[in-house]
């Protein structure tokens, strides 16, 4: 029978050699249940949909699409600053790439497809809470204007998956500029495979960097990319949790999402992942973090360079530049948070104060940036003095137009931890409702929505979210 779901595939990672990826088809599941599809995706990758059942069958990995090419893909990473030397894609396959009616190059990967020769110790599966995770999350993400991953399709696998407990398993169809990462880059560089680390190049290049000036000029866009990135993070109060080098994008994008989660109250140590127990992906740290796996790019990139000491001497002044870039980022972010379009003396003092002020009064991050200029904003406060005091200030320095650049600039809408959760169990509970509510309100997140008021609340002492797991 002919297929209805048309995906124009296009595969330039699959026409490389075979030393970047396994050969790997997805190992089928019991009972494929399509959850989710993402229609609007679909249709800028130029995906045609197909009845629901081939779906099913298609996002779940029991049936290769026609012009997929499927692979597991090779890397390594630093993993919480240890080097491990073989990583790879090991329970996800690359099914193909499209090119979108906007021209742009996309891959398309199921999540959770089975084991693959990367495996490990794993069982090459994801259970149903993550998948949603991701989903909701990552595309929340994109709703707030921060390059990320997207997701495509959700389906429910019929089997089980062994975690803590028996879990419903899923598989995710997730989409990203490419899945590329600096982890990519290391595993050649270690091994000394000169070759395939100049053909990688290469090809990020063409892919990401057309006007890139060689290894160095790659450095630099990725650099600039990872530091507009975290810039936005840091702005929306989104804690990554897992900022390994296998987890930084070439492409500039959010990838990975495990134990991520946006902060409720504002703490700068504040951590959610469980794995996480020293802190090292702290909110406040993810800046130094990304400086610190540039600098694991940087050293892959320059064993290439046929002169070694010039290339040492760019790589270092293009990686020790970072950190005043993530600053002046920073800056103009939380500038532009606090309405202020315009940059003057004293800009870092005022929001170093507010942050502070924030951090002692358990202020609520997103509530009291969305009403900052309005009272909603001092009951955030435990003192609401500590916040009258501060707005002083901001009045003397605020602009004629600083509420609506507030408005613009600071969501409504995020997906707290705390539904998140709850919708993860509703879920396995088989309601989808809050799931679907969740990824509608999420769309516009810089519009208010009173009928969704209750979904801009923090967390009830019982519904605090104290650790993500993945
Ligand atoms: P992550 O922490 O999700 O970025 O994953 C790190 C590495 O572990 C990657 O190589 C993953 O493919 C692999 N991995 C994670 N979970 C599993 C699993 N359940 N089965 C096999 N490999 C896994
Ligand atoms: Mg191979
Ligand atoms: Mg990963």
């Amino acid at each position: 029978r002919r297929m209805t779901l048309m995906i124009p595939f296009d595969n330039s990672y699959a026409r490389l050699p075979g030393v970047f990826y396994s050969k790997q088809t997805p190992v089928p599941v019991r009972a494929p249940r399509l959850v989710a599809f993402n229609t609007d995706l679909a249709a800028v990758m130029g995906i045609t949909p197909g009845e629901v059942e081939e779906m099913a069958q298609v996002f779940a990995g029991n049936q290769v699409p026609e012009g997929a090419d499927p692979i597991a893909q090779l890397y390594a990473g630093h993993q919480f600053g240890h080097y491990n030397p073989q990583l790879g894609d090991g329970r996800a396959v690359l099914l193909g790439e499209t090119v979108g009616s906007d021209g742009l190059r996309r891959d398309l990967q199921l999540k959770g497809s089975g084991r693959t020769p990367y495996s490990r110790q794993g069982d090459g599966r994801a259970w149903l809470g993550p998948v949603l995770r991701e989903y909701v999350v990552s595309e929340a993400m994109h709703a707030l204007g921060i390059p990320t991953t997207r997701a495509l399709a959700a389906a429910e696998t019929g089997e089980t998956v062994l975690r803590e407990a028996p879990l419903p398993g899923a598989v995710l169809a997730r989409v990203a500029s490419s899945h590329l990462r600096v982890g990519t880059f290391q595993v050649f560089a270690a091994r000394g495979e000169m070759g395939s680390l100049k053909q990688l190049t290469d090809y990020a290049i063409a892919r990401h960097y057309p006007l890139a000036d060689g290894p160095m000029g790659l450095l630099r866009g990725v650099r600039d990319a990872q530091v507009k990135l975290i810039a936005q993070w840091m702005g929306v109060g989104f804690i990554h949790g897992v900022m390994n080098t296998d987890n930084s994008s070439i492409a500039g994008e959010t990838i990975d999402y495990g134990p991520c989660a946006f902060m409720d109250s504002y703490h700068p140590n504040t951590v959610y992942s469980s794995i996480d127990r020293m802190g090292r992906y702290a909110y406040s740290n993810q800046p130094d973090i990304a400086v610190w796996n540039m600098a694991q790019l940087a050293t892959s990139l320059i064993q290439q360079m046929p002169d070694r000491e010039a290339a040492v001497e760019e790589a270092t002044e293009i990686v020790h530049a970072m950190p005043d870039l993530l600053q002046e980022a920073w800056q103009a972010q939380f500038r532009r948070k606090l309405g202020l379009t315009e940059a003057q003396e004293g800009d870092a003092e005022l929001i170093a104060d507010l942050l502070q002020r924030m951090a002692q009064n358990q202020a609520d991050f997103t509530n009291t940036f969305r009403n900052l200029g309005r009272a909603e904003a001092r009951d955030q406060f435990l003192d609401p003095v500590a916040y009258d005091d501060w707005l002083v200030k901001w009045q003397a320095r605020a602009e004629a137009d600083a509420l609506e650049v507030i408005a613009a600039t600071n969501p409504a809408f995020i997906p707290r931890n705390h539904r998140v959760e709850q919708m993860i169990q509703a879920a396995v509970d088989g309601d989808y409702a809050p799931f679907q509510r969740l990824q509608k309100v999420l769309v516009a997140p810089y519009k208010d929505q009173p009928d969704h008021a209750d979904l801009q609340s923090p967390p009830a002492e019982t519904e605090v979210v104290q650790a993500t797991f993945c």
